[in-house]
């Protein structure tokens, strides 16, 4: 029988010590049927020219991959329309979140964002040694308070976190109120804007993000290949920023961060043919949550206006009760206790096993 290790004396961070767990949505036991709608994933398996590129790259595991993911990296910045320069990439845009954090804040300083929202973010912000100041979001509409996120800065402020659409609740920030947001901001203080879920929006109402940053070099956009891309498991993210800081941002990020596996099915899912299928698989994902946003209308919800790939029933109380309920039916939800229930838009099949599940708790 294998027994532990003695504790050490040596004492943790406070910070660390203090840390709320990130709980990953519910994965399906083995063996089990389930559909899993917990975690924001793409349903779609990787694209075969993907899959291809992945079984080449796995030839060369044997060696380090290209530390600053060079050929990525160029692709990334011709596909947003910037320069490779304004370009850096992480294991997933969670780390480099962290990254940019690392960057920017000095222990104790204000890093301003909503809640509910990512919640990597007070993670990412205890870990940096920031102090996190939330502020509410509109408990009907689901929607970000930009006016009491800017009155929220004071001179302590380093970091401002804007998610876009909201994870959980699904609204977008518009770009007029990030323009009054932006003009009521010291040029000091780092804008970051979480694009995580960019390619599902159609709202027209929402801000270019570079344009954005061409005249707002205080912002930072987030972006990654783990939800449109379909590439969760392979960990790819990217920050989009002026020169300097892309560079500070860089400087503090993990060696040879991003595998070579991950670089060449990012690089393969970027290819023209390849990004004009994944983007159909994109429009069929938001054809199916406009299907499952007017169903739930129809059973009498009153849900936040989704412009990502998932829907949110602020449900409070009941929201541990109603996850189990559909885990019971075959349905992973991802419940955020006295809160409300995240649902990801998935395949047709699994939207419907839902639908059928939700009629039962009007
Ligand atoms: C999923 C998500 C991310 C992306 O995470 P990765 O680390 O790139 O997989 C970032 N921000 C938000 C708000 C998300 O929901």
């Amino acid at each position: 029988m294998l027994t532990s290790v003695e504790e050490a004396s040596v004492p943790l961070r406070p910070a660390v010590s203090a840390l709320p767990a990130y709980v990953p949505g519910a994965r399906v036991a083995a063996g089990a049927r389930a559909w899993k709608l917990s975690s924001n994933e793409n349903p779609y398996p990787p694209l075969p020219s993907v899959l291809d590129a992945i079984a080449r790259g796995a030839t060369e595991a044997n060696r380090y991959p290209d530390m600053y993911a060079g050929e990525l990296v160029e692709a990334l910045a011709a596909h947003t329309g910037v320069a490779a320069e304004n370009v850096v990439v992480g294991n997933g845009s969670v780390a480099v979140l962290a990254h940019v954090l690392q960057a920017v804040v000095e222990h104790g300083d204000e890093v301003v964002f909503p809640w509910r929202s990512f919640e990597a973010y007070p993670i990412a912000v205890a870990v940096a040694g920031g102090k996190a100041v939330t502020v509410p979001v509109d408990a009907v509409t689901g929607r970000l308070d930009l006016p009491a996120m800017a009155a929220a800065v004071t001179p302590a402020t380093r970091v401002v976190l804007v998610c876009t659409p909201n994870n959980p609740t699904g609204p977008v920030v518009h770009a007029d109120e990030l323009e009054t947001f932006l003009a009521a901001v010291p040029r000091h203080v780092l804008v970051v804007v979480d694009e995580a879920y960019l390619e599902f929006v159609r709202d027209p109402r929402v801000a270019d993000g570079v344009d954005l940053l061409r005249r707002h070099p205080n912002v930072v956009l987030l972006r990654t290949l783990s939800k449109a891309y379909g590439l969760a498991g392979l960990r790819v993210g990217y920050a989009v920023a002026e020169p300097r800081l892309a560079a500070g941002i860089r400087a503090v990020s993990t060696p040879f961060g991003v595998s070579h596996l991950a670089q060449v099915a990012a690089l393969a899912s970027l290819a023209p043919a390849a990004q004009d299928e994944l983007m159909q698989r994109v429009e069929a994902l938001v054809t199916e949550r406009t299907r499952v946003a007017g169903a739930l209308r129809e059973q009498g919800w009153e849900l936040p206006e989704t412009q990502a790939n998932f829907v949110w029933f602020g449900l409070g109380d009941a929201t541990l009760q109603r996850a189990g309920e559909a885990k019971e039916r075959g349905v992973l939800v991802r419940p955020f206790a006295g809160d409300g229930l995240r649902v990801t838009i998935g395949e047709v099949e699994a939207n419907d096993a839902f639908l059928a599940i939700a009629a039962t708790w009007r």
